[in-house]
């Protein structure tokens, strides 16, 4: 690339060399996955390929995996009273969600805002299980929704014992699994989750295409948000994206081979960039920094810092960083992430997250640290008293 440095991995990563080759075989690909003629026969071969890729990631069956546009529309397909197993086809009154989960899953797909709870998180951003166990208490049959780890801190939740929690209340778990997935070990047995949602542009694959992925064909979505020609299985219709999912299987079938390797090669150069910034700022706080937390991802505030101004100085200094969520269209909300921290109202607007990923070099963080140095400084001389 230029020489830039993009640390910015949370909100997309880039395609992986797999991935857009194999997005390139996909646009040249002629048939229809539902037509029956060798072309068809084509498209649906090379689907189903993507399919058994992106369900391996996660320990899935096949069968169980859902095509989509986004983790988006993979949340939105999952939240919803109309929810069956094999032993259970009464809908589900009641939706339970931790107070940091992505606005995708804060919006709660079909419950009414009536009928949507929020648990509490610690001061590193960890589930409050004791409060997990007493919503779920007061609700028979939840679904519950939360995420793996978290998008803004980096904060690993404790899904599996979360799952426990859930499942001994007759309830249902969905987990997000958008940031974790090629990052940390995100089997869906192992966690307990019942539904399971990726998004191919996390890991490496294009934007703009998703999948929720089931624990067994059990389960299954009475009210699908697409209804028409029957495809993916009946919960998804519309005509495939066939180069998006086949770039997506091959983003998944490399970040399962690579992943332990690239976490390493993150962790270190995160712990550089930690160490870096608090020895220029002792005063700088990073959240979550005593939870487990993904490997790649600081979030951090300084007193009197503005995150947007922090934002820009690092663009132009040829670093890109966000401002906590990335997803509200260039504007700085305070973070409710933090806040359900308890984090000071001071530092709320004040955060900015730097997520690293499989491409990112020493000279990267040396870049990041020597803007740092430089916003710091200019910071302390406004009397902000931000540097050491
Ligand atoms: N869930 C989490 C935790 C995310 O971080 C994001 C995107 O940032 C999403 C869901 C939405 O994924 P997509 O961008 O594919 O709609």
């Amino acid at each position: 690339m230029s020489d830039r440095s993009y640390l910015d991995w949370n909100a997309t990563a880039p395609l992986r060399d797999e991935a857009r080759l194999t997005l390139e075989e996909g646009l040249a690909l002629l048939g229809n996955p539902s037509s029956v003629h060798a072309e068809g026969r084509g498209a649906r071969r090379a689907v189903e390929a993507a399919r058994e890729q992106v369900a391996a990631l996660l320990g899935a069956f096949p069968a169980a995996v859902t095509f989509t546009s986004s983790g988006t529309e993979a949340n939105m397909l999952a939240l919803t009273p109309l929810i069956e197993t094999a032993a259970e086809k009464r809908p589900r009154s009641q939706l339970i969600i931790s107070a940091i989960e992505h606005v995708s899953v804060r919006a709660g797909g079909r419950f009414p805002r009536e009928a949507i709870a929020e648990t509490a998180v610690d001061s590193e951003g960890r589930l409050d299980l004791a409060a997990l166990q007493e919503a779920v208490g007061k609700t028979p049959r939840p679904l519950v929704s939360l995420m793996a780890a978290n998008n803004e801190t980096g904060v690993i939740q404790p899904v599996a014992q979360a799952a426990a929690i859930v499942h001994a209340a007759g309830g249902l778990l969905h987990v997000d699994a958008v940031q974790a997935a090629g990052r940390i070990d995100c089997d869906i047995i192992a966690l307990g989750a019942d539904l399971l949602t990726l998004s191919a542009h996390k890991i490496g694959g294009p934007k703009g295409v998703g999948a929720l992925l089931r624990r067994s064909e059990d389960i299954h979505i009475a009210d699908p948000l697409m209804r028409g020609g029957g495809q993916e299985r009946s919960m998804r219709a519309g005509t495939e994206n066939v180069p998006g999912i086949i770039a997506f299987g091959a983003a998944a079938a490399a970040a399962s081979r690579a992943r332990a390797a690239e976490a390493a090669h993150m962790r270190l150069l995160r712990d550089q960039l930690e160490a870096g910034l608090r020895a220029i700022s002792p005063q700088a706080v990073i959240f979550g920094a005593d939870a487990e937390r993904l490997p790649n991802t600081t979030l951090f505030a300084a007193p009197g810092m503005k995150a947007e101004t922090a934002v820009i100085a690092f663009d132009l200094e040829g670093v890109a960083v966000s401002s906590g969520a990335a997803c509200s269209s260039g504007k700085v909300q305070p973070s409710h992430v933090l806040a359900a921290m308890g984090v000071a109202p001071r530092l709320l607007r004040g955060a900015v997250r730097v997520s690293l990923g499989w491409a990112t070099t020493t000279a990267d963080i040396e870049k990041f640290l020597k803007a740092w140095t430089k916003l710091a400084t200019a910071l302390s001389k406004e009397g902000r008293g931000i540097a050491a």
